[in-house]
């Protein structure tokens, strides 16, 4: 049987137990903000979530089949997602030229100006990154993008943006740890990408 990492005796005998407790109330803390701030402008936490989505990706990515697999969600809910906004005249949705049964979906003015309201709902969890030493954030990054690349290994969150799931990624490559053959340089570890609008699924992480 494994061990609990929710057992403060196990807790107690190892740090790893303790860093996974630590990420749950982490977590907890972007429940509890983004549904505070969901709540002042009268949505759902999805839904806040969609039109800060929405306000940084391009067009191919602005579709309900995309939303569905970047939040880890059925199609149909992100379809009634993509309803609710739209009766509140937050997005409207444009046929995809040439092809008729595909539609992109854009934000309003009004929609955008609540994606630029709501995305400052993690400013709390901010605050105490920033003042970390810069070393010690760069070796959290590390650990983090470490972790998040896992979870994708193992199928547990789909799409990751991220250079280490890259097509045009190397790793110790003319002499640097890190590098991108389609921007041509090496990357310092703090310039690794979670969200590269340039990123190409590498075929072996599927
Ligand atoms: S294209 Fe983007 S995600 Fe891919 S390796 Fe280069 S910087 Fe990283």
């Amino acid at each position: 049987m494994h061990k609990s990492p929710f057992n403060p005796d196990i807790q107690h005998e190892n740090t790893g137990p303790k860093v996974v407790v630590a990420l749950e109330r982490i977590s907890e803390a972007f429940r509890v903000l983004l549904w505070n701030e969901s709540k002042t402008h009268g949505l759902s936490p999805i839904q806040v979530q969609v039109l800060i989505f929405l306000k940084y990706h391009s067009p191919d990515k602005c579709k309900v089949s995309f939303l569905a697999d970047e939040f880890n969600m059925t199609k149909a809910t992100i379809s009634d997602t993509v309803k609710a906004l739209m009766n509140k005249k937050l997005i409207e949705k444009d046929q995809e030229p040439g092809d008729a049964r595909s539609f992109i979906i854009n934000l309003t003015p009004n929609g955008a100006s609540i994606a630029e309201q709501t995305e400052q709902f993690t400013r709390e969890i901010l605050e105490p990154v920033e003042n970390l030493p810069a070393e010690t954030k760069e070796q959290l990054f590390l650990s983090l993008t470490n972790i998040i690349h896992h979870l994708n290994r193992a199928g547990i969150i789909t799409i990751q943006r991220m250079c280490q799931t890259c097509l045009y990624y190397r790793t110790n490559h003319q002499g640097a740890a890190h590098y991108c053959e389609l921007l041509g340089k090496k990357l310092e570890s703090t310039e690794l990408r979670l969200d590269c609008p340039e990123h190409e699924l590498l075929s072996t992480e599927n």
